[in-house]
């Protein structure tokens, strides 16, 4: 446990910055975690991944008349739809069923102060831009943090969500001149996966994964320390990977620390790709301690009939643990969709850890150590059941598992 805490205190720390994939606080954690598979015996290396995201470089600016609204909390991009730039326009508050002339939207910074029901924000952008629209303001409800994404997606002109009461505000003051400053960059940056390998004597090789990066900072002072999301996965692995040394398996265990997942599982697609020996199954963590008990556990599928997650419910249910089949959108799901047998473990956020989700009030005081623990204690038993269990019949109902070109695996079906 004081490992546990302590992993999670460097990952969460300024040192590291939100762990924004290409950035120094990045490379500080990829050497962290390669110093520590190195301190346990694994054969490490950084294996290079090229990630595109999205990302604000300074702060943005959304100036409306005399005043100067604060960004995240009343204001937030919207990476997917937006370009980034400066903008000044006239304010024109438009809402449902308003007729107005086509030729009073050029130039104009848009504001939907109500989204009507069914509203479509693509087609409602694309409208903007045809009508020749310099930027659009959208209400997003009343979050105490607006969500960050790095996803990188692309735009035409600036797209930012609104907090309501403030889009409120703004809808009794058309024509007054807005001025917004999104220093949004796409860019495809050098960054690593962070991989260490434990020989066994069998061909089988068990992959444990769990993504380090997370969003970024946005400044000193709005950080993302991403503890849940996914700080706590990857120091539950490390955790287990500690005990597994002493275990003697009878297959190889590689470990991988992955990158790029927040803006579009790049790192497990590299790891998939490439991988340092042919993978024969995957565990993959991401997040979990949300909850004070470890009472339910998410599965990485819709439905069962993938025999590593099969394995793995009759533990959970052994252990009173509800095992829920969620399929996701983290990396699992990219194992997942090259046939790979993948358990993809991690609690699903539910009400007040669901709203912290990308925000900077997922910290690391708010995880529950003991839950990871038992977490640890879980993907432990698993793997060792996985050990016991002819670790290749897991690949029973796929056949095995070969690279058939460089960019597609191909499963022969027995
Ligand atoms: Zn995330």
């Amino acid at each position: 446990m004081r490992r546990i805490l302590h992993d999670l205190e460097f990952l969460t720390s300024p040192q590291t910055a939100g762990r924004l994939s290409g950035t120094a606080g990045a490379r500080r954690t990829a050497h962290y975690l390669k110093a520590e598979l190195d301190s346990l015996g694994f054969d490490s290396a950084l294996q290079p991944v090229d990630v595109p995201a999205a990302r604000l470089i300074s702060t943005p600016k959304l100036v409306v008349g005399p005043r100067a609204f604060s960004p995240r909390r009343d204001f937030a991009e919207l990476t997917a739809l937006s370009a980034g730039g400066q903008v000044k326009g006239q304010l024109l508050v438009v809402r449902e069923d308003d007729l107005l002339p086509p030729e009073d939207f050029k130039g104009k910074v848009i504001l939907i102060p109500e989204r009507p029901q069914g509203f479509n924000l693509a087609e409602t952008l694309n409208a903007a831009i045809e009508l020749g629209a310099a930027a659009l303001l959208v209400e997003h409800g009343e979050p105490r943090w607006f969500h960050k994404t790095v996803y990188s997606g692309s735009g035409k002109i600036p797209v930012l969500r609104v907090r309501a009461s403030i889009a409120e505000e703004l809808a009794q003051q058309n024509g007054v001149l807005v001025e917004l400053d999104l220093p949004l960059e796409r860019a495809t940056r050098p960054c690593n996966n962070v991989i260490g390998v434990l020989r066994g004597d069998s061909d089988f090789t068990l992959a444990l994964t769990a993504h380090y990066d997370h969003l970024g900072d946005d400044s000193d002072d709005v950080r993302f320390p991403g503890a849940f999301d996914n700080a706590s996965g990857v120091a539950a692995v490390l955790s287990a990977a500690r005990e597994l040394v002493e275990e003697k398996l009878p297959f190889n265990l590689l470990v991988a620390f992955l990158t790029g997942e927040e803006s579009g599982l790049w790192g497990a697609k590299q790891l998939i790709v490439h991988p340092p020996m042919p993978i024969s199954a995957v565990i993959n963590l991401d997040g979990i301690g949300s909850e004070s008990k470890l009472n339910a556990l998410r599965l990485g599928h819709r439905q069962r009939g993938d025999p590593l997650a099969e394995l793995a419910e009759n533990i959970l249910l052994k252990r009173g643990i509800e095992p829920k089949w969620i399929g996701g959108s983290d990396d699992s799901s990219a194992f997942i969709s090259k046939g790979i047998p993948t358990l993809g473990l991690g609690q699903q956020p539910t009400g007040q850890a669901r709203s912290v989700m990308h925000t900077p009030l997922d910290t690391r005081e708010s995880l529950h150590l003991e839950t990871i623990h038992q977490g640890v204690e879980v993907l432990v038993e698993i793997v060792k059941s996985v050990s016991m269990a002819d670790p290749k019949g897991l690949q029973r109902p796929l056949g095995s598992l070969k690279i058939h070109d460089k960019e597609k695996y191909h499963v022969h079906a027995k």
